[in-house]
């Protein structure tokens, strides 16, 4: 699988054939655990594009189904299918179209266990796998193209830098409508190998929180961003106190990789503790303004309600524009998790 560049003629159609939003669901396979206590694979992936949920009825008699619902989405994507295919289906085809001025989001949404690390950590690497191929090909090879990464998290509204010992960060909208994430670290990027590097650093200081499995990262959105900007001479040979390259540079396009809070966290309103009660809050929404900007923007619609919530804001020049949106649904197949299951699936119906 490989990305080549269109041609001039051919660029212009394969921008047009990249949907603007794209809605997949990926299934995960039961794990050790569900199998061990018995549970029940209640979905099934009917062909690429449908998926039925049997919901079981409960505590009854567990194999007689009281109710299938049926869901249709652009891609469905089932427990065998490789990370190497997610890429295809959803990031490769708009690798291309990012030298051509186009600002993406990618985002993994669903119940916290549903498989959104374990499908967005690989989709980055690949992604710059790609772009720098492209940076070296022929066509842009002599434009000063660079690539930049940055890693940062949303944690109960507050941005926070992934890659700079979680230095508080704020946000500012230049007069453009550009966003602009104030004191937010750039790393150029080459190769894959210190890419690799960067997400293991970043995740590995994602919030802690107290306890349960997978509970550090379920209560923040972490952000990763590619970002091609293009260099003028005189900016590229100025270095800055620490030797670094002036990070000047006018962004062609970018693509931003969000592993979402978990969808269930948006319920914690009523929890006892107060502080998790806040973080329900603000995840719950960020994930309904989130759905709201990209309904805003299937309907053309002239006013994107960004101001909905950090989130939303951050990612406000992703929304405008020549954007591309692909929203990856994670589900996990076991028949406890089925209200979650349809949850999320209602979501990014309503998404489309
Ligand atoms: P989330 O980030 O949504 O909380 P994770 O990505 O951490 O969920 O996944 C939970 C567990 O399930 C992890 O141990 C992960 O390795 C495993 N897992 C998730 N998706 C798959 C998959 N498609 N195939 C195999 N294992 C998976
Ligand atoms: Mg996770």
């Amino acid at each position: 699988l490989s990305v080549g560049l269109p041609s001039e003629k051919e660029s212009s159609t394969r921008e047009n054939n990249v949907a603007k939003i794209k809605v997949v669901v990926r299934k995960r396979p039961l794990n050790k655990k569900e199998v061990a206590r018995k549970e029940e694979d209640i979905v099934t992936v009917c062909d690429s594009a449908y998926l039925a949920v049997h919901e079981p009825k409960l505590k009854v008699d567990l194999t007689a189904y009281v109710e299938k619902h049926e869901f249709c989405f652009d891609a469905v994507l089932d427990e065998h299918v490789t990370n190497d295919e997610v890429y295809h289906v959803t990031v490769e085809p708009i690798i291309p179209i990012i030298f051509q001025r186009t600002k993406a989001t990618c985002f993994a949404y669903g119940q916290t266990g549903s498989g959104k690390t374990f499908t967005m950590q690989p989709l980055p690497l690949r992604a710059v796998e790609d772009l720098v191929r492209l940076l070296h090909h022929p066509t842009y090879r002599n434009q000063r193209f660079k690539l930049w990464l940055s890693f940062f998290e949303i944690y109960g509204g507050k941005l926070f830098d992934l890659l700079s010992d979680r230095k508080k960060l704020c946000m500012r909208e230049d007069g453009r409508q550009q966003v602009c994430i104030v004191g937010l670290q750039e790393f150029e990027v080459s190769d894959v190998q210190i890419v690799k590097e960067y997400i293991e650093r970043g995740n590995a200081a994602r919030s802690t929180g107290s306890t349960g499995a997978n509970e550090e990262s379920s209560r923040s959105h972490a952000i990763l961003q590619l970002v091609v900007k293009k260099h003028s001479e005189i900016k590229d040979s100025r270095r800055n106190n620490d030797g670094n390259e002036v990070k000047s540079g006018k962004v062609v396009g970018k693509i931003s990789f969000i592993d979402l809070a978990g969808s269930e966290r948006g319920a914690d309103t009523t929890d006892n503790d107060r502080q998790t009660r806040i973080e329900g809050a603000e995840i719950n929404k960020s994930l309904l303004a989130l759905k709201e900007c990209i309904r805003a923007l299937d309907n053309d619609q002239i006013h994107i309600p960004f101001r909905g919530s950090k989130l939303t804001e951050v990612l406000r020049d992703s929304f405008v524009g020549n954007s591309r949106t692909v929203m990856i649904s994670c589900i996990s197949p076991n028949s406890g998790s089925c209200e979650h299951t349809l949850n999320t699936l209602r979501y990014a119906d309503r998404v489309k």
